[in-house]
């Protein structure tokens, strides 16, 4: 390592690289939104992205009910100071309403999501009354209105309850059904399609001999391209040959919004891709300030885009969960694609060398009602594939960070939802 160390202390091979905030504005412009539609299945809809307003039909709730097993009441029936003794006079269950009218001095039982009946205004729940036999008495303070739910509360009718862009997750199934909604519009699903470059990647299952490894990037990205709903398009593994390489990009521009590799990025001897991408397209090649994940080609062929990624396998899940992801969210038509960054305090030191932004791999813990703290995973080369699964989250170091000590607070990007 000593000979990419400058005698500053510095990343000597940081000079001149591309900020990933620049990067990320040049994938933005360059970015065509998916247009096309489709209708889907609630069940079908999950981490899809709403191609239209949803405005209710109904009002949820739609009916005054009780938030509460109890007894409804006429608030002006509550004695202040004193006792209340009331007469039960029916009982309404969810589903199975009580169809009387409540007379002074009167109450009904009363079940969690039954309706109250007409006059009645509040609901005492069954813990704060006594009961004996046909009566129920009240004591001590309550709310008029308490433990009563009102139309409309949630959802009101007419109102756009999830607007256009809006990212489909469980949450939002379940409010759609409770607006009765059974089929929305959603954009279509992206197509993308990746492969990956290299003569050592061999097929999982088979003997290996000298030099060779599995074929691990294809499988990452098959699983972080999953998580986000798209069409995927597995071309396989495509050897160092420039007219394979050649073909497969064209085949896969042909039937792809995006096409991403890895692998044949750097600047040996074998690594074709940049070469190709130049010749039939329009490509930027970077070489980006943060690490892992220094070489990274972009560019576009006809209308679909292509993202070169470098071949180790940490920097595949960086640069694809740093740069890659927000740029498919975006095309998708999400409306939302920020990252956070939360503040965890580290257990021990940090090494770093000034020059890159680092996304080393971190563990975030948190004793019961205690601070957040985070570990490193320990190594942290970026074709340790354990440092990714023993994290769950980024300890983010900027560019110009020399090391952290032990007790200092860092910024972490936990690893939740689409990581
Ligand atoms: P490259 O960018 O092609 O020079 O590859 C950089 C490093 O990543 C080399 O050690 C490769 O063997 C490794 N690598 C490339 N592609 C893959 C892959 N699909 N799975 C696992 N490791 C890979
Ligand atoms: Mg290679």
């Amino acid at each position: 390592m000593s000979s990419q160390t400058s005698e500053c202390g510095c990343d000597s091979t940081a000079h001149n690289l591309m900020t990933i905030d620049e990067a990320n504005v040049i994938i933005n412009e360059s970015i065509n939104k998916i247009i096309s539609l489709e209708i889907v299945a609630i069940r079908d809809s999950l981490n899809r992205i709403l191609a239209s307003d949803i405005i209710s039909k109904i009002n949820v709730p739609s009916d005054i009910n009780s938030a509460m097993d109890g007894y409804a009441i006429k608030y002006n029936d509550l004695v202040e100071n004193s006792i209340t003794k009331l007469k039960i006079v029916g009982t309404s269950f969810a589903g199975k309403p009580w169809h009387g009218k409540l007379n002074c001095g009167e109450t009904i039982r009363i079940m969690t999501g039954a309706v109250l009946p007409g006059t009645a205004d509040s609901v005492i729940m069954q813990e704060h009354v006594n009961r004996n036999d046909d009566y129920i008495t009240i004591e001590g303070c309550h709310k008029k209105s308490q433990n009563v739910r009102g139309i409309g509360e949630d959802v009101n009718v007419g109102d756009v309850i999830l607007k256009k862009g809006k990212l489909i997750r469980p949450a939002e199934m379940g409010l759609l059904a409770s607006m009765g909604i059974s089929e929305i519009k959603v954009m279509q699903k992206l197509r993308v399609a990746f492969f990956s470059t290299g003569d050592e990647l061999q097929p999982l299952e088979s003997t290996l001999s000298s030099g060779q490894i599995y074929d691990s990037n294809r499988y990452s990205l098959f699983g972080m391209l999953s998580r986000l709903g798209v069409e995927l398009i597995d071309l396989g593994v495509i050897k160092d040959d420039k007219e394979l390489i050649r073909q497969t990009f064209i085949s896969a521009a042909e039937c792809a919004d995006v096409v991403i590799t890895s692998g044949g990025v750097s600047v040996g001897d074998a690594d074709y891709v940049k070469e190709i991408l130049d010749e039939q397209g329009t490509i930027t090649f970077w070489k980006l300030a943060i690490k892992p994940g220094k070489p990274l080609a972009f560019g576009k062929m006809n209308q679909s885009l292509f993202f070169g990624l470098p071949g180790n396998p940490v920097s595949v899940m960086a640069t694809f969960y740093m740069i890659v992801q927000p740029a498919l969210l975006t095309m998708m038509g999400h409306q939302n694609t920020q990252v956070f960054t939360v503040q965890a305090r580290v257990l021990s030191d940090i090494k770093k060398r000034p020059g890159r932004l680092e996304f080393q791999r971190g563990i975030l813990q948190q004793e019961k009602g205690q601070p957040l703290t985070v570990n490193s995973t320990g190594g942290q080369g970026s074709h340790m594939m354990t440092s990714m699964s023993n994290a769950n989250c980024f300890i983010v170091l900027e560019q110009d960070n020399d090391g952290v000590k032990k007790g200092e607070m860092v910024n972490i990007i936990l690893f939740d939802g689409f990581m």
